[in-house]
């Protein structure tokens, strides 16, 4: 066993919210702090190319994760991509910038008992995290830049006239935290090129001499000494080795990996941890349970029109994009979004239509054809999932069942079917009429409910939002408490997406990286409180 770093801090995963910790917590310059990352650093050229992350889907970058069989879509497995470097899935996301709306934080304090999470007290932490110049509410001169897409398609703005045509409102940036209607997106970039976690966060804290970033470090275990976590135990290409916290463990590994570290550690469903032969810490049932995400419905159709990059003269947008970082390689791929109501007396939207300008079918790894598609999100979800252990394994990737469609009442099919409908009238306005051409996905056009269901099974995929596997509640049997503390052990957080109770009616990137925000705070404020208590008691 290598004997590897000590630190006050031991953060594991260099993520969205993991980048924002290893900044906050060595901000002061006395804290030792280690990061431990399973992926390698973020050198590879398409990270940066915003319109080239479907590229990154299968790569070393990506853990490649499928899920089990999906009943409600037909029996077919979903593949989940997940960023495997540094800046975690923010290095291979589509770079949209969205809050959630009030509702979402708001319901967290209220229904969740999250203490601290609602609205009002969430926002100083989303605007701390921002850096948007122009006009609108939200926040500047934080870690985040937040652009408008450089060169966006002609047909985005088609899009949003078909949008203003079917009678929805125009996106309103003075009400970041409201979303309602339609707009282009705010994109995560910074002079045309991904901006990461890692970019915003971790880069400028890497010459701090208290942080320690450890990369190819697949952490397996955490140490747990006395109903104590005191560290963790992580494989490298030289063999096995620890890093021991004299703080806290800071589990930071995303939706999939936080829960199956605590799993393979002792915590979680006793019952199924001891038929893994896992020596039980904390009987915490509900670890790996409440897995929620974004299901959507891709209606895609044939685009008249240079409108997919890399389609045609692929090494002219090569060349453009490297001599000035411009044209069609600086797209995200989802260029506009819009929030609807799939009814009148809901408290927010409960739909979000996502405009992409490729053809995104099979997860658009290979567009070798003009298209566009517009994505039907389901916001929120009432099916549930769950992550479990394969095995004791920690090289195994843990079983992933999110239960898509399976709640009892159909609400979710019922919704996504209002949202289709809606969609349909948006694609067939006038302002569309000369970019599109035949669906490509079968039937995208046909209001016949049996069509559209039948086209949901068949045609739904992943928005790549997984959350709440490890959710805080006020609710004790809530894997966490609200101050993110897994319950029944101590020195152990849990702060990434995995902690979210809820989906927000929103993209998970921002709400994440929120969490973290205010994690940190309240990590630190807990500190200075022990270190006065133990002053007092000298
Ligand atoms: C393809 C794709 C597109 C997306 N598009 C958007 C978008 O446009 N807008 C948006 O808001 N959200 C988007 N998301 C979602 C968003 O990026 C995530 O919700 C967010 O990044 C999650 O942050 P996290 O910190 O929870 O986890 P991650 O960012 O996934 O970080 C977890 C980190 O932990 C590391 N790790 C895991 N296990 C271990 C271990 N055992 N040892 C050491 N390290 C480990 C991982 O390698 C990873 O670096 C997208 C996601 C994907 C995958």
């Amino acid at each position: 066993m290598g004997a590897g770093p000590t630190a006050r801090y031991v953060v594991v995963g260099a993520g969205s919210a993991g980048c924002v910790l290893a900044e906050r917590l060595s901000a002061d310059g006395d804290a030792q702090v280690v990061l431990i990352e399973a992926g390698g650093p973020d050198r590879r050229a398409e990270i940066g190319i915003p319109a080239a992350f479907p590229s990154l889907f299968g790569t070393s970058a990506d853990w490649g994760y499928r899920t089990t069989p999906q009943p409600g879509l037909g029996g077919r497995t979903l593949n989940w991509p997940r960023g495997r470097t540094l800046g975690g899935s923010s290095s291979l996301n589509a770079q949209i910038w969205t809050r959630g709306h009030l509702a979402d934080f708001d319901g967290w304090a209220e229904d969740d008992g999250c203490a601290g999470w609602s609205a009002g007290e969430v926002l100083p932490y989303f605007a701390r995290a921002e850096d948007r110049s122009g006009a609108g509410a939200y926040g500047s001169g934080g870690p985040i830049r937040i652009e408008d897409l450089r060169d966006p398609s002609p047909a985005t703005a088609e899009f949003l006239g078909a949008c203003a045509e079917a009678g929805l409102p125009a996106l309103d940036d003075g009400r970041p935290l409201e979303p309602e209607g339609a707009g282009p997106v705010r994109a995560t970039q910074r002079g045309g090129r991904r901006w990461s976690a890692a970019d915003g966060y971790l880069r400028p804290a890497l010459r701090r001499e208290n942080l320690t970033v450890v990369t190819d470090a697949r952490v397996e275990r955490i140490l747990i000494e006395d109903g104590r976590a005191v560290g963790v135990a992580y494989t490298t290409a030289d063999g096995p080795a620890e890093a021991r916290a004299d703080g806290e463990v800071l589990l930071a590994a995303g939706a999939i990996g936080s829960p199956q570290l605590l799993m393979l550690s002792g915590v979680g469903d006793a019952d199924e941890l001891r038929g893994h032969g896992i020596t039980v810490h904390a009987h915490l049932p509900r670890v790996g349970r409440g897995l929620a995400d974004h299901l959507y419905v891709p209606l895609a159709f044939e685009a008249h029109g240079r409108v997919t990059p890399g389609v045609t003269d692929r090494q002219g947008e090569i060349t453009e994009f490297l001599r000035g970082r411009r044209g069609r390689l600086t797209s995200n791929l989802a260029e506009a979004v819009a929030f609807l109501r799939s009814g009148p007396g809901l408290p927010a939207p409960d739909l979000e239509f996502v405009w992409m300008l490729v053809p995104f079918l099979d997860q658009a790894r290979a567009a070798r054809q003009h298209g566009v598609t517009l994505g039907v999100v389901l916001l929120r979800p009432r099916s549930h999932g769950t992550v479990r252990l394969a095995s004791a394994d920690p090289a195994a990737h843990p079983v992933i069942d999110p239960r898509y469609l399976s709640d009892p009442d159909g609400d979710d099919l019922r919704v996504l079917t209002e949202g289709i409908h809606r969609a349909q009238q948006v694609l067939t306005r006038p302002a569309l009429a000369a970019r599109l051409g035949a669906p490509l996905t079968p039937g995208a056009l046909d209001p016949d409910p049996g069509t559209v269901h039948a086209l949901t099974r068949t045609h739904a995929e992943t928005l790549y939002h997984p959350v709440g596997t490890c959710g805080m509640g006020g609710d004790p049997e809530a894997v966490l408490d609200p101050h993110l503390r897994v319950r029944g052990v101590a020195g152990l957080r849990v702060v990434d997406a995995s902690a979210l109770p809820s989906l927000p009616r929103g993209h998970t990137h921002a709400p994440t990286v929120m969490l973290a925000e205010r994690a940190a705070d309240l990590i630190l404020a807990e500190a200075a409180q022990h270190r006065r208590g133990a002053l007092a008691g000298r």
